[in-house]
Formats: structure tokens, C-alpha cells, sequence
């Protein structure tokens, strides 16, 4: 079995949905602020991976305008804008360890009780405690409670790419300028291996598919197929009775 690190997260969440979404192919609907996320993730990819030679803020502007395309009406000059003051904020708090990152936008693939999980890197920096492993968010809301699985996957790749493991792992809410950190080292990835492990026999045992309820349901696009949500939800296509021929 293949699976990406957000096909995984998304069946550790709701089995409906990554039911709807990965096997009735459901497109999901965009949320605001998708393309504003992607722009950023490649000025920083861009911006650090020359950040040893270059850490002004002025390159990471110049790298951001050059990612960005030009804003053409006042709602993508708010955009523009407030993508700006992310990237100021960061750089004003993170400036004098911008030069030694080592891992950026790196794919990974590894291999976990017979399951295949693909991921990208955002970075790691060399810090005095030691090597801190970066993911980067831009989410309008900080969740109440933030699960390390991610980090503790990434870290398991970062060991795959590198052959480094991570002493600190931390998620970085860009909009909100915050950092929420959990420790890294072999336990880290053992924690992650053994999660990994215990989703995939579930999904592999899954028959019902069954929704979950949580967060998360303020993002997903199949509310009006939802049980936990309706209580008449609509058919799924593959759920339609099929149309017999007619005799000629
Ligand atoms: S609304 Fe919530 S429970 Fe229902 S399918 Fe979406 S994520 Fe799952």
C-alpha cells in the first residue's frame, strides 16, 4: 500500500471522508487562502535554500514578488499584503539562524510495516539544542489541540533523506507567529512508526468507512453526504442505483 502523510492524516480523522475523497474521488472544494499558502511555501523553499549566501529580508521579499503573481484587484492586494507581513514577522523572529537550514522541500518515501508513506520536508535548522525539524502552516486558527504525527513522520523521513534524526520538532503557524514544539530523537520516530503502523491495519480491516466528527468538519466539502451531519444526507454517486438497460 502507497499513501501520502495527508491521505493517512485524512483517514486518521475521517474514514468518510477519505472514503469520498480518495476512492469515490470526490473533489473536494478549495478553502481561501490555498494559493496564498502554496506562494509562501515557495518563497521560503526559494529563500532558503540560498540563505547561507543571502538572509536579508530584502531577498525574501525579492524571492516572495517573484513567486507572487501581480495582484490585480484590492482582494489580492490584501492578499499580497498580508503575505508580506507573514514573511516580515518571520524573518524579524527567525533572522539569525535563517542562514543554517539543511533540509528544504525535500521529498521523502519510507517504508513502515508494509506501507509506503510519501511526504515533503519544509526544512531544519541547526539550532544550540540541536537539529529542529520545521513544518510550515499558514491555517486561519491555531488547533486547540495539535497532534505530533506529522512532525514524528517527517522526522522519520528527515532520517530517511539525511540520516539525521531531529531532536525538536515543530510546527510554525506562520499567520499567527507561533511555534509549538515537541521533543524529536528515536522516540519520536518510534511513536511515529507504531501509529503508522496501527492506521494502516485499520484502514486495511476498514469496511464502514464510518465519519468522525471533529475540527476538521469545518473544512470538509461532503457535509451533505454526511450521516454525522444530516439527517437525510444525499446519495454518493457510487451509493445511486445503477440504470439496467432496456431489452431492444
Ligand atoms: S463532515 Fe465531518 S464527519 Fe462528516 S464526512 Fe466530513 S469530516 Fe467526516
Amino acid at each position: 500500500m502507497k499513501l501520502t502523510f495527508t491521505k493517512l492524516d485524512t483517514y486518521r480523522k475521517c474514514p468518510l471522508r477519505f472514503r469520498l475523497r480518495y476512492q469515490e474521488k470526490l473533489p473536494e472544494v478549495a478553502m481561501g487562502g490555498r494559493n496564498l499558502s502554496l506562494v509562501l511555501h515557495q518563497a521560503l523553499k526559494a529563500f532558503l535554500s540560498n540563505a547561507r549566501r543571502d538572509a536579508s529580508l530584502d531577498n525574501l521579499l525579492r524571492v516572495y514578488a517573484a513567486a507572487c503573481p501581480t495582484p490585480k484587484n484590492q482582494n489580492q492586494e490584501q492578499r499580497y499584503a498580508e503575505g508580506r507581513r507573514v514573511l516580515e514577522a518571520f524573518h524579524w523572529r527567525e533572522g539569525s539562524r535563517l542562514g543554517k537550514a539543511v533540509a528544504l522541500e525535500q521529498k521523502f518515501a519510507v517504508m513502515v510495516d508494509g506501507v509506503e508513506i510519501t511526504g515533503r520536508l519544509d526544512c531544519a535548522m541547526e539550532t544550540e539544542e540541536g537539529l529542529e525539524l520545521v513544518d510550515f502552516k499558514f491555517t486561519r486558527e491555531v488547533p486547540e489541540t495539535v497532534d505530533p504525527l506529522q512532525l514524528q513522520v517527517y522526522s522519520l523521513g528527515l532520517k530517511e533523506v539525511t540520516g539525521y534524526t531531529s531532536d525538536i520538532l515543530t510546527y510554525y503557524y506562520l499567520r499567527q507567529e507561533r511555534k509549538i514544539t515537541f521533543p524529536g530523537g528515536e522516540v519520536a520516530v518510534r511513536e511515529g512508526q507504531e501509529q503508522v503502523a496501527g492506521l494502516a491495519q485499520q484502514l486495511r480491516a476498514d469496511h464502514s468507512f464510518s465519519p468522525k466528527v471533529g475540527d476538521w468538519c469545518g473544512t470538509c466539502s461532503y457535509r451533505k453526504y454526511c450521516p454525522a451531519q444530516q439527517g437525510q444526507p444525499i446519495p454518493t454517486p457510487s451509493q445511486l442505483p445503477v440504470q439496467g438497460t432496456l431489452p431492444l
